[in-house]
């Protein structure tokens, strides 16, 4: 259903059960579908739908789909969007990032908007230089597209010329949206971005996500100022981001591990692009699990482990912790006295409390004395609602291995 020519006198209403009104009055946007009373007929996926509550009340206007999460609202106590509802949202979710110093000569590669965390559950967009790409997670915002796209090129100031639609993974298959991926604005026009000066080839088209893994932007600078001098170890490397950095950093060299021999090809391609020539960086595709066991003792100082999120649900909880056990404890076990471990977890399911007791514990099993130096967690440009705590999902130590 289009935001315009909303008709309220047509628009379909959801009524929760008595009781389960109580998360949306604290502007938690996921209405479950457990808390519904009363699903009107003709609802379908995708389509604008007003939630009111056991007594009527108004509680807001959000996207319906079939499954667990039912609506996502978009704007609380209100049955009607205003019909610049993505302009105002994508304005403001710019101008958070320009106040947080995003936008600048040397960093023209950002997230704009973070789901929940930027009020549009659903929705994800990444920026890179000047193509934006799109994910939908939710049907509601695969309809939407087009009207968010043309949101996009009229945000003030953004120079936002190409926008490439890109959800035929993240979209529940069930929904029989057959989602393709492709360009709703301009076309590929080059696809180098700029990170706070280190520039990377985004693979929008075959890469992972939307292309780049930008919600390491600040573990990578911080992982910069450690590399001086040091042998590093970059598992899990995908395009080579923390490796880019080490380089810069000064390490004397740098090996970038990944199982992916498409992404051991990017990493190979982002050091050329910084570092031509190089002589300091190799790569190698194998899977990590092989390389940590068949390495040499001691012959890393500063290693990085950011792997794919090894609990994608909660069902997959008690294996992937065992599984970053036993990643941390390979690395404990091999790295240098002195060295330095940067390791992480997107799992959202694992808190961080969970990640914490997995790698002491790991760091306990290799008799190794370990010190925290940094806690890290996900940047600013992937905010978190404090109504929607499910939106923090990155967690990171920095470890200190005698
Ligand atoms: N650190 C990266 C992001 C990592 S994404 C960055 O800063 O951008 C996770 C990567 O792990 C993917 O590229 C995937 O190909 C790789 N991977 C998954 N399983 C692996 C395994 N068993 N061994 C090595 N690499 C693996």
């Amino acid at each position: 259903m289009a935001l315009t020519n909303q008709n309220t006198a047509l628009m379909k209403e959801i009524t929760l059960k008595k009781g389960k009104e109580e998360s949306i009055l604290r502007h938690h946007p996921w209405v479950f579908s457990g808390a519904i009373a009363h699903l009107p007929s003709g609802l379908e996926e995708g389509d604008l739908t007003v939630v009111k509550g056991a007594d009527g009340r108004v509680l807001g206007i959000g996207h319906y789909q079939i499954g667990s999460i039912a609506v996502r609202i978009l704007e609380f106590n209100t049955d009607r969007l205003p019909d610049d509802f993505f302009h105002r949202r994508l304005d403001a979710a710019f101008r958070l990032r320009r106040t947080l110093g995003l936008i600048r000569p040397d960093n023209d590669c950002f997230r704009l908007v973070h789901g929940e965390g930027d009020f549009l559950p659903g929705l994800v967009i990444d920026i890179y230089g000047d193509t934006a790409v799109i994910q939908a997670h939710s049907p509601g915002m695969h309809f939407e597209r087009r009207r968010i796209a043309d949101a996009l090129i009229a945000i003030p100031d953004a120079r936002i010329r190409n926008v490439y639609y890109k959800s035929e993974t993240t979209l529940p298959y069930k929904a029989n949206l057959d989602p393709e991926n492709e360009y709703l604005v301009g076309g590929y026009d080059g696809n180098i971005a700029t990170e706070n000066g280190l520039q990377f080839n985004i693979d929008w088209l075959r890469g992972q996500k939307t292309g780049f893994f930008v919600d390491q932007r600040e573990n990578r600078a911080l992982l910069e100022k450690f590399a001086k001098g040091r042998k590093v170890l970059n598992m899990f490397c995908y395009t080579g981001g923390f490796s880019v950095y080490a380089m810069r950093g000064g390490a004397e060299s740098v090996v970038s591990v990944d199982s992916s021999a498409k992404a051991a090809a990017l990493t190979d391609a982002n050091i050329e692009l910084n570092f031509p020539g190089d002589p300091r960086h190799r790569t190698c595709a194998v899977d990590a699990f092989k390389f940590l066991n068949d390495m040499p003792d001691k012959e890393y100082d500063l290693i990085i482990l950011d792997p794919p999120a090894f609990a994608k649900h909660r069902s997959a909880l008690k294996n992937g912790l065992i599984g970053y056990r036993k990643l941390n404890t390979k690395a404990f076990e091999k790295i240098k006295s002195g060295g330095v471990l940067f390791t992480f977890s997107c799992s959202q399911v694992v808190t961080r409390e969970a990640f914490r007791l997995a790698v002491f514990s790991a760091a306990a099993k290799s008799g190794r004395k370990v010190r925290i130096l940094h806690q890290l967690t996900q940047p600013a440009d992937h905010p978190i609602d404090i109504s929607h705590p499910e939106g923090e999902y990155l967690k990171g130590l920095v470890l200190y291995v005698e």
